[in-house]
């Protein structure tokens, strides 16, 4: 076995391990299409290796040279496709289409021309290097913003087209590519072509393959830590975040707050209306949430109808203009489901972190407020420490609506 036949046999076993891979992550989340169209570039890429490695068994040469042509950049194309689906690109499958079909006939008929003519080795590797800048295009389109990964791998993609469209040059300094396809793989050209190449090919499929598992990784950490009904942070998503936040507050040396809120007589909501009704009432309030906080802050569902927000540089007073824009805006929100003049309440419990304070320990001060509030008679805003009293109509400045 020549040298280069060697490296054809790694690349067929490296291949097969890099389909199963893709195919791990395409059944464990059967919605990223992108894995499957990985899977099928691999195995486009095996039967290239298979045809190519049979060649020197062909009488006549040309079928082969062409079907192992056909494959590979097939592969090239079904790998684009699969980058197209991840960063979220439209492609147009009509240029695709004719594009592959004419750089076939192009390699077709280019084995007329003299052996080592530089428009005949041109015909085979140019459309592979076009797709592989293709493939940093779509890296590069993206609306996605782009990683240090991703950066690598459009860098990566970039390599790979120039080391294509070099190769009819490094094929004449290196004394050509064979007498005959048959002895292609006896070539110095061959071994230099074959080694470059898998140190590109595993280079671009690695790393996209890092860039899926990244993906996926995120998209289960995003679902284990969101809360289905109200579409906020669950518990242990909130507190993750929170310390987050709150050492990021302390680096950059700004007050942090929390407000913590309890849905009033939310069992007599159940009761007279229903569960559905209930859950209505939990969804808009976490919506109302949502569209009060800013994107530097964290906003939870604790559990039940109580939810929490933290509010990295806001003071106590701030915290409480916001607490109380919350509770006056939202006692008076008419609520799907409910009779029209059904007005639904919230108590708040707000604090501000005291130096050195942990989490859990502003959290038992914002919740002791709270039971204040609900103590108080509910409906109202209670703060951990004094603070001055604002009028509820601050709202709009509070939430950043003004
Ligand atoms: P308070 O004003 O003192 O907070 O009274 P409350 O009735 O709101 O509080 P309590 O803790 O007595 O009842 C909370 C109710 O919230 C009881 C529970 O059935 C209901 N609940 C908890 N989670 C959900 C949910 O996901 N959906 C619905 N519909 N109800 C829920
Ligand atoms: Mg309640
Ligand atoms: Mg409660």
């Amino acid at each position: 076995m020549s040298g280069a036949s060697f490296i054809l046999a790694i690349n067929l076993f490296l291949s097969g391990l890099l389909a199963g891979a893709f195919m791990m992550i395409a059944v464990y989340d059967v919605r990223r299409v992108s894995a499957r169209w990985l899977v099928f570039t691999n195995l486009l890429c095996m039967a290239y290796l298979i045809v190519e490695f049979s060649i020197p068994a062909f009488a006549d040469a040309r079928p082969p040279v062409v079907a192992a042509f056909a494959l590979f950049l097939a592969s090239t194309i079904a790998y684009n496709v699969g980058l197209a689906r991840k960063y979220e690109v439209a492609l147009r499958w009509t240029p695709l289409v004719v594009f592959f079909f004419a750089a076939g006939v192009a390699v077709y008929f280019a084995q007329d021309l003299p052996r080592h003519s530089l428009a005949r080795m041109m015909a085979y590797q140019l459309p592979y290097a076009i797709m592989q800048l293709a493939g940093a295009g779509i890296v590069w389109s993206s609306r996605q913003r782009p990683e240090l990964l991703d950066r690598m791998l459009m860098a990566t993609l970039v390599g790979s087209g120039a080391q294509f469209a070099a190769k009819p040059f490094m094929a004449h300094a290196l004394g050509g590519w064979g007498p005959a396809p048959q002895q292609y793989l006896q070539t110095s050209y061959a071994m230099a072509s074959q080694s470059l190449g898998t140190v590109f090919a595993m280079a671009v499929a690695v790393l996209t393959l890092v860039v899926l598992v990244r993906d996926v990784m995120r998209d289960a950490t995003a679902r284990s830590e969101s809360d289905a009904l109200s579409g906020l942070l669950n518990r242990g998503g909130f507190q993750r975040h929170a310390e987050l936040a709150l050492r990021d507050a302390a680096r950059h040396g700004v007050p942090v707050s929390l407000v913590i809120a309890d849905l009033d007589h939310f069992k007599a909501v159940n009761d007279s209306f229903g569960h559905a009704a209930g859950d209505h009432v939990i969804e808009t309030f976490a919506g109302f949430l949502r569209d009060a906080a800013a994107p530097s802050h964290v906003a939870g569902r604790m559990g039940g109808e109580e939810f929490a927000i933290l509010l990295p540089g806001t003071n106590l007073a701030a915290a409480r203009l916001f607490a109380e824009g919350a509770r006056s805006a939202f006692s008076s929100l008419p609520i799907e489901g409910l009779p029209a003049l059904h007005r639904c309440t919230a108590s708040f419990g707000v604090a501000e972190q005291q130096a050195q304070e942990g989490l859990g320990d502003l959290m038992q001060r914002a919740d002791a407020a709270l039971y204040n509030a609900k103590k108080g008679g509910r409906d109202q805003v209670r703060t951990s420490a004094p603070c001055f009293e604002v009028r509820p109509s601050s709202w709009a400045i509070a939430s950043g609506r003004g």
